[in-house]
């Protein structure tokens, strides 16, 4: 996948390059044609405007010449009737045409003969006055001899000074009499002109310049002359043999309108002027009415070609910045996309997972309600086998009290003699008035009576079925309880005991009579493996280390062999004959030892000897009290 990123981005760049470049161009040619339009309209306003001021300033001087035959001395001088007297007007008639051109403010203003001769000017009194000129060959007189009226740009034929003729033809009674000629400046004309924005010029019937707003430009063809009409020029020497220099205008292309584009060679040296003068423009021409002229206004494009490239380069900014904008768009769209995706994967593994928890859970709850009804029937199970166990554990005391019972039936037939013998005494010595030796006997009964009540109630207590109730039991004191219930045997086995008992005495939580059981099992069990030893003995132990209270028995015998090591606490197992034991007591006291959350343990004693031990939780002095 990123192998193909700095491809993708290389095309992105093509692209957006070529985007850049096409958006541009069209936007260049769209706004070369709308400011092409534009500067068309403002063009053909100025050239309504140019056209109307030229037309008001030549039509200024139109009715000039023909106000002349309104004269009679102009009559009279042109009249053929009396020649001698028509010379001697010859002065007069000077006279008026030159306060009369001096007043429009003309060039000079010249009466012509139907001859073609000047007959008169109001420029008589210089050196190169017209009068006495022959113009018969000029344009001017010939159309207005012809038409009446003729009209002609030119050069003049004495001076070369260019100006605009404005001939009419004077007649008297249907009979023609001459021509009478005004010619204007055309700096004249040229006057309302000073405030053109852009290049104008007026052009001839011969394409020749004769108007500009460019000083240069006078004089100079729009178009190449052809041979004939120089030879023409050179005859009626309209431009007085001037050289026609060509403007060096070039048309490029043709547009609606009449409008051209055009293009005019730099000039050398560059001329100074308002607005340029070379490069291309926009041409509008016109005919001039009343004069067979042409005006032509040049707008230079280099505004409209400024604008377009500047909005050329704006539509190329906005286009790179809408690819992008594109492009980041796209990105996003994408990227919100995959998003979509991985929520919508999300949601069906969340979906998978949820469906999987409550298949779980369906099992989980089935799991559930038979682990509920197995344990409820372990319960039940067990409770049975607590009812089971205290009923052996009472089994248990029952057999020791049947053990016991040799020995008991022994401890009380012995007072009961006595008491039979004190008792029988105590009645002959009241017969005999011994008061004191019968109060002995009865004090001696009493004690007795103490004993045996003693007896029972130790065997009472032992047969009683045990509460359950943990209580604090000072430790030494169950030891002595239990050695008091095997008195008669161990008087009977002739045994020693060797009790070490530390003070403070131990406290254990525990029950005492069923620990008392425990006590009397093992010490019964040490004094049956040492049957028949001459002086057997036997070790009980009591101390505290740490949270434990440690209780030990431990006798003479000859221990325990492999077999009993290995079966030692399973129940009914025994080494004892036929009514000699069942095989429960170590079973039993594991058990009440367990309850009591303590253990117990049976190994050889390294000198000889079994050594049981039982270890069971301390009290504290601060908990004996809670
Ligand atoms: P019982 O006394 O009814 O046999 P116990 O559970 O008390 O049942 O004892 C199981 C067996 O463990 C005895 O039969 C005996 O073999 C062995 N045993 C118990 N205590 C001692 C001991 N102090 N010395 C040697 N063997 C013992």
């Amino acid at each position: 996948m990123s192998s193909h990123r700095p491809l993708r981005y290389l095309l992105l760049l093509i692209l957006l390059i070529i985007l850049m470049v096409m958006s541009g161009f069209a936007s260049y040619r769209i706004a070369q044609q709308l400011g092409l339009a534009d500067l068309q309209t403002t063009g053909l306003h100025r050239l309504d405007l140019y056209t109307a001021s030229l037309e008001r300033e030549i039509g200024k001087y139109a009715f000039l010449p023909g106000t002349l035959g309104l004269e009679r001395d102009v009559l009279a001088l042109l009249g053929k009737s009396n020649h001698e007297k028509s010379l001697k007007l010859v002065p007069q008639v000077n006279a008026y045409l030159e306060q009369l051109n001096e007043r429009a403010g003309t060039l000079s203003i010249y009466l012509i003969d139907t001859n073609g001769h000047v007959v008169a000017s109001s420029n008589w009194r210089r050196a190169d006055s017209f009068v006495g000129e022959e113009l018969a060959f000029r344009p001017y007189f010939r159309e207005a001899m012809e038409n009446g009226h003729g009209r002609f740009f030119g050069i003049g034929t004495t001076r070369g000074e260019p100006g605009y003729y404005l001939a009419s033809k004077l007649t008297d009674d249907n009979e023609t009499l001459g021509v009478a000629v005004i010619k204007v400046s055309l700096e004249q004309l040229e006057k309302s002109w000073t405030t053109v924005e852009t290049p104008a010029m007026v052009s001839d019937e011969n394409g020749v310049v004769i108007l500009g707003s460019v000083a240069n430009w006078k004089f100079t063809t729009l178009r190449p002359l052809e041979e004939k009409t120089r030879t023409a020029f050179d005859q009626t020497q309209q431009y007085n043999r001037r050289a026609l220099k060509p403007l060096g205008l070039k048309e490029l292309r043709e547009l609606d309108h009449g409008a051209r584009l055009v293009s005019i060679a730099k000039d050398t040296p560059e001329i100074a002027s308002v607005y340029p003068v070379a490069g291309r423009f926009l041409a509008q021409s016109r005919p001039l009415p009343g004069t067979p002229w042409t005006l032509t206004v040049l707008s230079h494009l280099k505004q409209v070609d400024d604008i377009a490239q500047s909005r050329a380069a704006v539509v190329v900014v906005i286009t790179a910045l809408l690819f992008m904008f594109g492009l980041m768009a796209n990105d996003r769209r994408r990227h919100l996309k995959d998003r979509l995706a991985a929520r919508e994967a999300l949601q069906q593994a969340h979906d998978e997972l949820e469906r999987k928890v409550n298949e779980r859970t369906a099992d989980l709850s089935a799991t559930n309600t038979q682990l509920q009804e197995e344990i409820t029937e372990r319960i039940r199970a067990e409770r049975t086998l607590r009812a089971a166990q205290d009923e052996l554990v009472q089994a248990g005391k029952l057999a020791v009290i049947g053990q016991l019972s040799t020995g008991i039936a022994h401890e009380l037939n012995q007072p009961l003699a006595a008491l039979r013998t004190l008792s029988g005494n105590g009645v002959r010595f009241l017969d005999r008035g011994d008061l004191n030796t019968v109060r002995t006997n009865l004090e001696r009964i009493a004690q007795l009576t103490d004993r045996m009540g003693l007896i029972t109630g130790q065997l009472r207590t032992f047969a009683r079925k045990s509460s359950g109730q943990l209580q604090a039991v000072p430790l030494c004191n169950a030891l002595d309880n239990s050695l008091a219930l095997l008195e008669q045997r161990l008087i009977h086995a002739n045994a020693e005991v060797r009790r070490y008992c530390p003070l403070p005495e131990p406290v254990a939580l525990c029950d005492v009579n069923r620990l008392e059981q425990v006590l009397i099992n093992l010490i019964g069990n040490a004094l049956d493996a040492m049957e028949g030893q001459p002086s057997p003995l036997i070790e009980l132990g009591c101390e505290s280390i740490g949270e434990q209270a440690r209780l030990t028995v431990r006798d003479h015998g000859p221990g325990l062999d492999d077999t009993a090591l290995s079966h030692l606490f399973e129940a009914f197992f025994t080494t004892k004959q036929a009514g000699g034991g069942l095989g429960l007591g170590l079973t039993i006291s594991a058990d009440i030892i367990r309850d009591f959350g303590g253990t117990l343990t049976g190994t050889n004693h390294p000198e000889g000897g079994a050594l049981f031990t039982l270890e069971i939780p301390l009290i504290h002095e601060a908990e004996q009290h809670e």
